[in-house]
């Protein structure tokens, strides 16, 4: 907070305060007289502009070189710049001002002669809020231009990247089948509107959006949309990823429901209410913002997770705020930059937000499947995940031309090493059976407890003869195991099945089938051996 103040002071005393000229090349003005101009206007649906500001000459009457005067931040309805017999008009949604040269403004460009004392004459009509006044530039045609492409540079990439956002968050969508990213591209689509409308570049290069003659209820509506959007976003933001979904839905749609409900009164209520319901508008957004500060700050003193990105992102409207409240030129000047900076910068650091909550996601995600998959007590691959890993091999065999062994092993009167040696032992040899698996196989995937004592052994690539020979040499692995685990009298041995792919298998099942048989062959043979299933 400190330290916001201290920018605030800075930016105050660098730049002086609003609504006086200055003589250095251009004027803010607050002080028009209320007058309009007396013969033509632009278009016949707007209004006539109704407040006009007349911009003298420097002390001794104008140089005799090219003047360009540019008016900037005029939100509402048409502008009109007179020079002697001359007149250019123009609105701030249609970049169609008379003249190419100018961009981001309605400007022209004046010879006047070496001394003449003839003022520029600007009429606009009342801004749409108190302090949002329009800016008039005046100086060599070069800087004014300058600075009226620097101001389309900045408006046009705010919205540039506002898209980009939103066409990311609509790609992250189908892989996460999170809502909140729908509801964050909708939040970026809302703000290219709003920004779009604010700038004036609904009529760049040409008119793409309904704006003409009604620019004060779109300002209005998309405000307060807009406003509404991002203070949900800030609410969202700062409760951070412990909120239960069913309050994140609720919130979203109280929200929402009061972006429709302000922009139908915004499009549908006497035009004489714009201005109060802009105002309200703004008065309604510090409240809450401040609600949420506040609620932020204490969330961050309790240590809680997801503030800081939180804060972060408010931090440009809380310096737009103070700077609004100390009437600093600079906003009156750059207004229109100011507010699409803090729109970008809160939309990029949602997104970021967005990111961690698409990664959280993600590692539950794996998670869950690993525990969906994986047997608690041996840790290996369970039954639903060693038929997946068999199916995906069967189809890899078939697709490539390779070989495929199977072993199906069960392990010995085990019902007698739980009667004799308790439950706990029988736990126990389930987990030195399951080491020993693991030692036999290449991947960790290739070893599932298939239920009880019964383990699956997948071979890729090898051949029913070596597929014999592995398993034999398991066979002794167990047999050594039971000697460490320090059971008197424990034997440990098992009846394994053993097949391999043949031409005419026509699905996994059949090998599963197979060695099931020859697991049972060697049971019936006495026990304690391999046997490999007969043609
Ligand atoms: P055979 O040689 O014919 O395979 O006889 P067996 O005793 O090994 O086979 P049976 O199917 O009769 O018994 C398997 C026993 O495994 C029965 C069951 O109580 C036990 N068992 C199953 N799961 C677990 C487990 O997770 N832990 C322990 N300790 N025992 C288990
Ligand atoms: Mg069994
Ligand atoms: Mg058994």
């Amino acid at each position: 907070m400190l330290g916001l103040l201290a920018v605030l002071v800075v930016l105050v005393n660098a730049f002086g305060r609003a609504g006086r000229w200055s003589v250095d090349g251009y004027l803010v003005t607050g002080a028009p007289t209320r007058e309009a101009p007396r013969d033509w206007r632009c278009a016949p649906d707007s209004p006539p502009p109704a407040l006009r500001a007349v911009v003298p000459p420097p002390p001794g009457g104008w140089p005799g070189v090219p003047q360009a005067v540019s008016v900037f931040n005029a939100f509402a309805g048409e502008v009109r710049l007179e020079y002697r017999d001359r007149a250019v008009c123009g609105r701030m949604h249609d970049a169609r001002t008379r003249d190419s040269r100018f961009r981001a403004g309605v400007g022209m460009v004046i010879v006047p002669q070496a001394g003449n004392e003839d003022p520029v004459v600007v009429y606009w009509n009342p801004p749409p809020k108190p302090g949002w006044i329009p800016t008039i530039r005046v100086g060599a045609p070069s800087e004014v231009q300058h600075v009226d492409t620097l101001r389309l540079v900045v408006r046009t990439a705010c919205l540039a990247v506002a898209l980009v956002l939103a066409a990311t968050a609509l790609m992250a969508y189908p892989a996460s089948r999170d809502w909140t990213f729908l509801g964050y591209a909708l939040l970026c689509a809302l703000s290219v509107l709003w920004q779009a409308t604010l700038s004036g570049l609904s009529g760049y290069p040409e008119p793409w959006l309904p704006v003409a003659g009604h620019e004060q209820r779109w300002f209005v509506g998309l405000s307060s949309m807009g406003l509404g959007a991002v203070l949900c976003g800030m609410w969202l933001l700062v409760a951070g990823p412990g909120l239960a979904s069913g309050v994140r839905r609720r919130m979203v749609l109280f929200t929402s429901g009061t972006w429709v409900a302000a922009s139908i009164v915004a499009m549908s209520a006497p035009a004489a209410w714009m201005g109060p319901m802009a105002v309200g508008v703004e008065l309604a957004f510090r409240m809450v913002f401040l609600l949420i500060l506040g609620w932020a700050l204490a969330r961050l003193w309790k240590r809680l997770p997801g503030v800081i990105p939180a804060l972060a992102a408010m931090v440009p409207f809380a310096v737009l705020a103070l700077l609004e409240l100390a009437g600093s030129r600079l906003l009156v000047e750059y207004r229109t930059e100011a507010i699409q900076l803090a729109i970008t910068w809160f939309l990029a650091v949602s997104a970021y937000a967005l990111n961690l909550r698409l990664g959280r996601l993600r590692r539950q995600r794996d998670e869950a499947q690993l525990l969906a998959e994986t047997d608690p007590l041996t840790g290996l691959p369970n039954r639903r995940a060693g038929l997946r890993r068999l199916q995906e091999m069967f189809a890899a065999a078939r697709r490539e031309g390779t070989g495929l062994s199977v072993a199906f092993v069960d392990i010995d009167h085990f019902k007698s090493i739980n009667d004799h040696h308790g439950h706990d032992a029988g736990d126990q040899v389930l987990v030195a059976a399951a080491q020993a698996l693991r030692g036999a196989v290449r991947g960790a995937s290739e070893a599932a407890r298939m239920g009880g004592e019964e383990f699956l052994v997948l071979l890729p690539g090898v051949s029913a003869a070596s597929a014999v020979q592995r398993m034999e040499s398991l066979r002794s692995r167990l047999a050594a195991r039971a000697g460490t685990l320090g059971f008197d009298g424990l034997v440990l041995t098992a009846s394994i099945g053993v097949t391999s792919l043949r031409r005419d298998d026509t699905d996994a099942a059949a090998l599963l089938r197979r060695a099931d048989a020859a697991m049972y062959a060697a049971k019936r043979g006495g026990r304690d051996r391999v046997e490999l299933a007969a043609d």
